[in-house]
């Protein structure tokens, strides 16, 4: 008779290699296939990871893990071709433990190292094998095909966390094709800089890290996106990410953007002397909650991106989406094996624990991002522009008088936007994309 393991995890990404530790920790027999040549090899982040449940898990793992910098400076600049405005944030607080949950790594670094933490707690890991599909009895999943030989596996339950792509859900029937508008793509590149030359060029004190995203026509030549630098120890992640339907659209390709953006004088700056060590594409669902689909069945759960859990509103998070999810999984694997039941039956509670974490609390919160963005192209582009020309007026010295200046400013901004509906607008973008509603400064919310 066939090997049975208590769990497959078919990709070693965040969400794959948290539900790995966690069941093998638990005592479940648990093995992990990664296409590539270790897990981390294959992944791209531009590179904040959000650690709430990899400290829990790895209580003050930034000791000992390959982290670049806890991010303690967070900037959002709007860019016009020519000028720019920003808003920084810093905290004192972000630069003690546990850092904001917030550090930049280097995925291929830091998921090797938190791959051998499974390893270490008795998962099994096989790496350079793509799983093609699922082996089904029925309708109950009871292990995958791996493109190796002998590469039918069997198990109790099959967790699928092999990132945006999503091929196994789309061949069990799960989820519809994609459509353009549900992903964005997102080119990166790595640049190296000397540690120095990055703290003196962002104001940073050693050892910590700044994490930058970009708006506006000067970062995705008016397209539906968004541009970042992150600061590792001493390289920076440069990249832009942008919704494929606009790309289609558009017809510019995702590289022509990312040229484009590092040609805007801001961003030339912050690469100066600096020398090119990689470039990479990935996708990011952003299709959100409302299609959603079933993530839990017959012997299978699905994880992290696979399952389509970014959050694409100004948080930009996804990392700390998979590894709750992990976790949750792991969590329902450890309980269906005490039943000795994985049936959909037992299987739902992944559903509530879910639904009780911030995982689904957050993505239901934000499910109009992406529509709202699409319907209102105008905050990433009309808005951001006349902001920038209103600061340019304001700021302009000049032999007049301030008050002719200011009346100029305002008359100019004025002209070009309705006030009405961009204060309407504005209390829409607060609602759907930012999550506050703005009721709650007049009635501040009770819990
Ligand atoms: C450019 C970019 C910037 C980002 N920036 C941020 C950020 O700053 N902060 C943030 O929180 N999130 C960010 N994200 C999102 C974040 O990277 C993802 O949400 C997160 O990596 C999802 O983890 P995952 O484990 O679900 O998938 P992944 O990390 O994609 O891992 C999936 C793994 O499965 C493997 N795999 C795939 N198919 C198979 C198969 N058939 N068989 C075997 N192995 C397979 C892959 O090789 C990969 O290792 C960014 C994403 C991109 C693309």
């Amino acid at each position: 008779m066939e090997e049975k393991f208590d769990v497959i995890v078919v990709g070693g990404g965040l969400a794959g290699i948290t539900a790995a530790l966690v069941c093998a920790r638990a005592g479940l027999e648990t093995v992990l296939f990664e296409r590539g040549e270790y897990p981390g090899s294959k992944n791209l982040s531009g590179g904040v990871l959000f650690t709430p449940v990899i400290n829990q898990l790895i209580p003050e793992f930034w000791n000992q893990a390959p982290i670049e910098r806890p991010v303690t400076k967070k900037l959002f600049s709007f860019l016009s071709r020519e000028r720019s405005l920003a808003f920084e944030f810093s905290s004192r607080e972000f630069a003690k433990p546990p850092y904001n949950n917030s550090f930049t790594v280097l995925r291929a670094k830091f998921d090797k190292w938190y791959a051998e933490q499974a390893e270490a707690a008795g998962a099994f890991i096989i790496n350079e094998t793509v799983v093609d599909d699922v082996i089904r009895d029925g309708e109950r999943v009871v292990g995958v095909k791996a493109r190796r030989d002998e590469g039918e596996m069997y198990a109790n339950l099959v967790i699928i966390a092999e990132g945006a792509n999503a091929f196994l859900p789309l061949r069990m029937g799960l989820r519809e094709p994609f459509g353009p508008d549900d992903m964005v793509t997102s080119a990166k590149e790595v640049w190296s800089l000397p540690a120095e030359t990055i703290e003196e060029r962002f104001n940073l004190e050693p050892g910590e890290g700044a994490s930058i995203d970009y708006f506006g026509e000067g970062a995705c030549m008016g397209l539906l996106g968004a541009g970042f630098v992150y600061t590792n120890k001493d390289t920076l992640s440069v990249g832009i990410g942008v919704n494929v339907g606009d790309v289609m659209r558009r017809r510019i390709p995702p590289n022509n953007i990312l040229d484009w953006f590092k040609s805007h004088a801001s961003i030339k700056q912050l690469l100066k002397g600096a020398k090119l060590e990689e470039f990479s594409a990935h996708l990011i669902p952003e299709y959100g909650y409302k299609k959603f689909f079933d993530r839990y069945g017959d012997g299978y759960l699905v994880v992290g991106d696979a399952a389509g859990f970014v959050n694409t509103s100004l948080y930009h998070e996804g990392t700390n989406y998979a590894t709750a999810s992990g976790l949750h999984a792991a969590e329902t694997a450890i309980e269906a094996k005490e039943k000795g039941d994985f049936s959909k039956d037992t299987l739902k509670s992944y559903e509530k624990r879910l639904a009780d974490s911030f995982v689904l609390q957050d993505l239901k919160r934000f499910r109009e991002v992406s529509s709202f963005m699409h319907r209102h192209p105008e905050f990433l582009g009309k808005y951001p522009e006349e902001m920038i020309a209103l600061a340019e007026r304001y700021f302009t010295v000049s032999g007049e008088p301030k008050e002719k200046i200011l009346k100029r400013a305002v008359r100019g901004f004025t002209s070009k936007l309705s006030l009405f509906k961009m204060t309407l607008d504005t209390y829409r973008l607060m609602l759907k994309v930012l999550g506050i509603h703005p009721t709650w400064f007049i009635f501040p919310p009770k819990k």
